[in-house]
């Protein structure tokens, strides 16, 4: 198998690949070995993901809601802490990280897919920019609150912990595809 950021060959690497991070509370949006080579996961969750997860509104979001870390800490938020929105740049490549790993999760039982999505060139510009901050101009993206950070949820409602998914569309002859996730961190 090939990595699906660096195109090296994973067939040694052990690491499972969370698609949102493990200290977000996702244990069930995985991928297998080699998928993400080890290389790539150690520096996509130090790069990436360790700063938005720092970052003021994720601390306070998961204090808030008692979502510890893969360590089982809690993270600390006080009274003159800011709960600043991360890095424009890093989050766009945090989503962009996701957007990949989603596109290989939902194609993985489809033979030759790997090979697919390794050698897709229309890829490789995200690729470039999430695991190797390549390219001028930040990805763009926009976020919204779906409910405030101290929303109390009823026991009895069922809520997501995270969702993410793809939107293909085509709009004057040209193909996009979309990516979204959003997060409800809910301990209950
Ligand atoms: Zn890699």
């Amino acid at each position: 198998m090939k990595c699906i950021f660096c195109k090296a060959n994973s067939d040694g690497s052990i690491s499972i690949e969370h698609i949102l991070p493990e200290s977000l509370g996702n244990k069930e949006h995985l991928l297998p070995r080699g998928v993400v080579c080890d290389s790539c996961n150690n520096y996509l969750s130090r790069e990436v993901e360790k700063p938005i997860l720092a970052s003021g509104i994720f601390r306070l979001i998961r204090n808030d809601r008692q979502i510890s870390s893969k360590k089982g800490r809690i993270p600390v938020f006080g009274k003159t802490d800011n709960p600043s929105l991360p890095d424009y740049r890093v989050m766009g490549r945090f989503i962009g990280k996701i957007g990949i790993e989603v596109l290989a999760q939902r194609t993985q039982n489809v033979q030759g897919w790997n090979e697919e999505i390794v050698n897709k060139t229309g890829l490789d510009e995200l690729r470039n920019f999430v695991r190797f901050n390549m390219g001028k101009e930040d990805w763009p993206y926009a976020y919204r609150t779906l409910y405030p950070v101290n929303a109390v949820f009823r026991k009895t409602t069922r809520h997501l912990k995270c969702s993410m998914n793809m939107t293909y569309f085509t709009q004057r002859g040209m193909s996009f595809i979309s990516f979204w996730f959003y997060l409800v961190l809910n301990s209950l």
